[in-house]
């Protein structure tokens, strides 16, 4: 069994606690137009350049001020990536899982202060069945585990015993809302976060603050609403205020970047923030 990977490093406590190796897997089945990893979004990878001139390595003119034409790349068989050159490559690369084991085997050392493997994307759960065989190898393992998941797949909860620090991401309540911004409903994400924190793992619910979708007071109060019903600890919450760091990677992979106006204010940030607090859920800050 394989798994496509765009992605790997190190990070200390961002993504789960302690000392962190972690993994972005390929494909996801939203898209967030505030998205900060554009090259994770297509099941099988996008066609990205890494910067000089490209035009060059496309046979078909697709290429035009080294920015890639994501519609014809989609649909084309990618003979560019014959070349090897770097700067035009596929933003994945397909792994056996057994080598990825053997990565993290050899990492155990830097797995400290409570650290261990994260997942991530993309959307890990689009590769379910990969994602499933390396959770239960890493729990045999004893290697502590986080997933950072959109919440979306409906089979989510046959993995949670596998998981030992949940983070979900709850972007918004209203489903025709959800549905409009980023093309998938947040009706299974909910009923997911619902079963999530019944379990009493240890769970982080992150919100996405972004200007304009769901930030104003209306909206704040409507989070409280939703997450003080959750069960047990899982009230603790991170709002993460929309940045524009993705931006340039959108160019690179020949996608339009829609966004306009989308950041909220330091006062904006503080008010939402206290509004959650009122309402009695745990702020967190990685
Ligand atoms: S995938 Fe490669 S060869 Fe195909 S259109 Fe895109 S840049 Fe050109
Ligand atoms: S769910 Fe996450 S990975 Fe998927 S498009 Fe949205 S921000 Fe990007």
């Amino acid at each position: 069994m394989t798994v496509r990977i765009f992605q790997r490093g190190f990070n200390f406590s961002q993504d789960g606690p302690g000392n962190r190796l972690v993994y972005h897997l390929q494909g996801c089945n939203m898209r967030c137009p505030w998205c900060a990893n554009p090259e994770g979004m297509a099941a099988d990878g996008c066609i990205l350049t890494e910067g000089g001139a490209a035009d060059a390595l496309c046979p078909f003119g697709a290429v035009r001020g080294g920015v890639p034409d994501a519609a014809k790349c989609r649909t084309c068989e990618k003979p560019c990536l014959a070349a090897h050159d770097r700067r035009l490559r596929l933003s994945c690369t397909e792994e056996p899982i057994d080598d990825v084991l053997r990565e993290i085997d050899r990492s155990r050392a830097m797995f400290f202060d409570g650290g261990g493997v994260t997942f991530t994307g993309g959307e890990a759960t689009m590769q379910f069945d990969a994602l499933d065989a390396l959770l239960g190898a890493l729990r045999d393992a004893g290697v502590h585990t986080a997933l950072e998941t959109n919440g979306s797949h409906p089979r989510l909860p046959e993995l949670l015993d596998r998981i030992d620090f949940l983070i979900l991401d709850c972007k918004h309540f209203d489903d025709e809302t959800h549905r409009r911004t980023v093309g998938v409903g947040c009706r299974q994400t909910l009923d997911n976060l619902r079963l999530a924190a019944e379990t009493r793992r240890q769970l982080l619910v992150r919100i996405p603050l972004i200007g304009g979708f769901n930030d104003t007071p209306a909206d704040a109060a409507e989070f409280v609403r939703v997450l003080s019903a959750l069960h047990g600890d899982a009230q603790c919450v991170e709002v993460l205020r929309y940045h524009e760091y993705g931006k340039d990677k959108w160019r690179r992979c020949g996608m339009d970047y829609t966004v306009r106006d989308a950041f909220v204010s330091d006062d904006g940030y503080r008010s939402f923030c206290a509004a959650l607090s009122a309402g009695g859920l745990r702020l967190a800050h990685t």
